[in-house]
């Protein structure tokens, strides 16, 4: 069953920044943010709470998610790789917390140091750390199965173990689990696949979304069939930032442009103005002036007469 409207869940200034060299200074990310906001992006992963000698471009996280949840209406997400970034997140007060957990275990290892029996004490952790707060207090808790479509290390993941993985990130208290293609392996008919298994053991309200890599260009034919199987929440980022610096043209994450376009196109409403976000783009150039920003539709700009969905009538 598809919708007649899509969250677009804006990840560059975590995902896209994170892969860029140059570190945008933190006034240029709160602009970015706002700027964001202001065209209707309802949410945004700003950041995430990981050591900062890791990752320096992610240092001033708390300072972002503090300004952006100032911001009316914004939902603010942010990645944590443990309870320790857990933590920080609560006191800041970000709204939802996304802990991946790779679903190949020699990517978990190789990355973050921890086997899948650790990676679910986390969760546990995180849980029973979310459960102390007051109810209102209490930020959405979203395990994501990384590397779920094929590891560059160990290749193609057995269904069963993702399945598993899954199953266990429930059971550690998770709200819900995403299917993240972290590699760009993914296609239509593998997406449409996972889908299905994960949400034959999950449920189907716990996996409404996709975070998806535009690498090998699949990426918006992938959101498509994700799409089609009644996928609601679509993560990507604005120029597609933090693009892949060997492979010319394949950008890092699905375009927000694009995918904002293919579905206002489609009448399918994402809430968003899609010219006051293209706009935004200057802001990040002038940020991070060595930075290929990507996109058809900025390029070739909107087509004459195009007007968008309507929004949708809320049902009295
Ligand atoms: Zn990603």
């Amino acid at each position: 069953m598809t919708t007649n409207s899509v969250l677009i869940s804006e990840v560059g200034p975590r995902d896209g920044l994170q892969n860029c060299q140059a570190i945008m200074p933190t006034a240029a990310k709160k602009r970015w943010i706002t700027a964001l906001a202001a065209a209707g992006v309802k949410e945004i992963e700003v950041g995430s709470f990981v050591s900062p000698k890791l990752l320096p471009q992610m240092a001033d996280t708390g300072e972002i998610v503090r300004h952006a949840i100032e911001i009316p209406g914004l939902e603010v997400a942010v990645l944590v790789p443990n309870l320790k970034g857990a933590q920080l997140a609560v006191e800041a007060g970000a709204h939802k917390i996304t802990l991946p957990l790779s679903v190949s275990e020699t990517h978990s290892l190789r990355n973050i140091r921890r086997t899948h029996d650790q990676v679910i004490d986390e969760a546990k952790a995180i849980s029973d750390l979310i459960q102390t707060l007051p109810e209102e207090r209490r930020p959405h808790f979203e395990g994501s199965l990384s590397t779920a479509f094929g590891c560059t290390l160990e290749g193609p993941i057995d269904e069963a173990v993702i399945l598993r993985c899954a199953e266990r990130l429930m059971a550690a208290g998770c709200d819900e689990v995403g299917l993240s293609d972290t590699t760009g392996y993914g296609d239509p008919m593998s997406m449409k696949r996972l889908i299905r298994a994960v949400r034959g053991v999950v449920g189907a309200e716990n996996l409404t979304g996709v975070h998806l890599h535009n690498t090998r260009g699949l990426g918006l034919a992938n959101v498509l069939a994700a799409y089609e199987e009644g996928i609601t929440t679509f993560d990507s980022s604005l120029g597609g930032l933090g693009g892949c610096p060997t492979a010319p043209g394949a950008s890092g994450n699905v375009v927000t442009e694009d995918l904002v376009f293919m579905f206002e196109s489609m009448g399918v409403d994402t809430g968003i103005d899609l010219e006051a976000l293209m706009a935004t783009r200057e802001l990040v150039q002038a940020a991070l002036p060595d930075e290929d920003l990507y996109g058809f539709t900025p390029r070739a700009g909107l087509p004459l007469g195009f007007k968008g969905a309507p929004v949708p009538v809320a049902a009295e």
